[in-house]
């Protein structure tokens, strides 16, 4: 099952692919966590750090990389799906910055894990840039404090060279990673940790373990950490992301660019976009705007939207002009699991955890929920365990047809507000029945 990718994005082209185990009998263990992505993997890691006696295995249904973990754009980001002015209001200010505290130093255990055990994943913490480049992004720019310091027009142009850019905010709180590489070289060690990975395994939760490819394996804890492919009940719903990338570009496109530092960057538009250099320098773009399915029953097809696709390459050429003559070789896409209140869930009953909901920020928060997780199995006393997301009731999406007509609607209103303020330059008229839904 090696032969074909373990999906169709850039990253899944590399030659890092961490091989599991088949499954052919009933087994015994001590933990069984269903998904190989990074909410599993980091769950697993973090468990083995702290008791190295626990008998761990993972149970994935495709390939380690096939889910989000090894198709996202790579952003390792301090960034949380609701404002911090939101989160203060509702939380408290203290509670807050141990939130983003939390999520820098996870950005930091990441870098740490890669630089030893996945060089490939080329991590360079070189922070994020949003830019504005009309007047109604400049506005939710000069808002958006938590998205770093300002950057007048001319500081940014010493950054980066981007047509039409008006102005920027920096925040050195971000890495750029080559995502699926990174979750070989985790697979890579918690094996080598004697971490069991069973891959082509695809399994369900029952009485006393799971079942898993026909056979029982009994394991008094289970972590479900498969989330947009989890369970179709209102908990969340999936939100289409897609990809593009461009062939390695040449060092005389980059030094028109710029970006010598490998920093993420995205433009301040209420349809979110996110791109980064990669570590072969090439340009990897992604962005929302694929309408959400009815019933939010995932569809392949999805993620090939071509309209999409175009939207994105001629966001990548009105950005950089020099991108003009060069090739976009890579098409791709996948599904964020996106909660009714846009915050992460991870619950654990004391047999029972699932993690997950991340939104769309899912590489640092992945990794701090799997931390999170293992404390609350081994019941270890931290201050983590009491961030305001932990073991919190998820608040159900409203019943089908309203949240495919909502949904959707707001994508549309949030393209054609977009389209707008790129006509005019000013902000669009549509925003004020549209930003107190979305800019949360
Ligand atoms: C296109 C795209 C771009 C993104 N960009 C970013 C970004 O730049 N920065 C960021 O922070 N986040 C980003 N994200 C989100 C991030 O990738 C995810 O939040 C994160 O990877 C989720 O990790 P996970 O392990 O929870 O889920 P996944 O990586 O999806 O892993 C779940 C795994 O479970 C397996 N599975 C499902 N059901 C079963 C079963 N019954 N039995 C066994 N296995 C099963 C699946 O095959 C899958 O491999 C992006 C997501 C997408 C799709």
């Amino acid at each position: 099952m090696l032969d074909s990718k373990a999906n169709n994005s850039l990253w899944a082209d590399s030659k890092e692919r961490f091989k599991g185990k088949s499954l052919d009998s009933n087994l015994d263990f001590d933990v069984a966590i269903i998904g190989g992505g990074f909410s599993g993997l980091w769950t697993a890691f973090h468990l083995n750090q702290i008791d190295r006696t626990l008998r761990i295995a993972i149970f994935e249904a495709r390939e380690i990389g096939f889910g989000a973990s090894g198709r996202n754009g790579g952003w390792a980001s301090s960034e949380y799906p609701v404002s911090k002015k939101t989160l203060i209001r509702k939380i408290g200010l203290a509670s807050t910055e141990r939130l983003f505290a939390a999520l820098s130093q996870s950005i930091d255990e990441i870098g740490k894990f890669a630089g030893k055990h996945a060089p490939e994943a080329g991590f360079k913490k070189s922070g994020s840039l949003y830019f504005a480049r009309n007047e109604g992004q400049l506005r939710r720019l000069e808002e958006k404090s938590e998205a770093g310091e300002w950057l007048s027009k001319d500081s940014l142009r010493e950054l980066i060279n981007i047509k039409g850019a008006l102005a920027g905010r920096f925040n050195p709180e971000c890495a750029t990673v080559h995502p699926y590489n990174l979750l070989q070289g985790l697979a890579k060690f918690i094996s080598s940790r004697g971490i069991s990975i069973y891959t082509n395994s695809w399994a369900t939760r029952v009485n006393g373990g799971i079942l898993a490819s026909s056979f029982f394996v009994r394991a008094p804890i289970v972590v479900q950490a498969t989330e947009v492919y989890g369970d179709k009940n209102r908990s969340f719903i999936p939100l289409y992301s897609l990809m593009v990338a461009t062939e390695p570009l040449s060092k005389s496109v980059w030094s028109e660019i710029g970006n010598k530092e490998r920093f993420t960057f995205a433009e301040n538009a209420h349809v979110i976009n996110y791109a980064q250099r990669t570590v072969d320098n090439r340009l990897a773009l992604g962005g929302r705007g694929a309408t959400s399915p009815f019933g939010s029953i995932l569809q392949e097809s999805r993620e090939s939207n071509e309209k999409v696709h175009k939207r994105l390459i001629d966001l990548a050429k009105s950005w950089f002009p020099a991108l003009d003559d060069v090739e976009f070789t890579h098409r791709w896409g996948g599904a964020v699991a996106i909660t009714r209140d846009w915050e992460p869930y991870l619950q654990f009953d004391g047999g029972f955890g699932k993690l997950g909901g991340y939104a769309g920020d899912g590489v640092t928060m992945s990794h701090l929920a799997g931390k999170i997780m293992a404390q609350e199995i081994l019941n270890i006393k931290s201050d983590l365990r009491s961030l305001h997301f932990v073991n919190k009731k998820i608040r159900e999406w409203e019943p089908e047809p309203l949240r495919y007509l909502g949904v959707n609607t707001l994508i549309y209103l949030s393209t054609i507000s977009d389209r707008e303020e790129e006509l005019t330059k000013r902000p669009s008229k549509i925003n004020r029945f549209i930003e107190p839904v979305i800019l949360r």
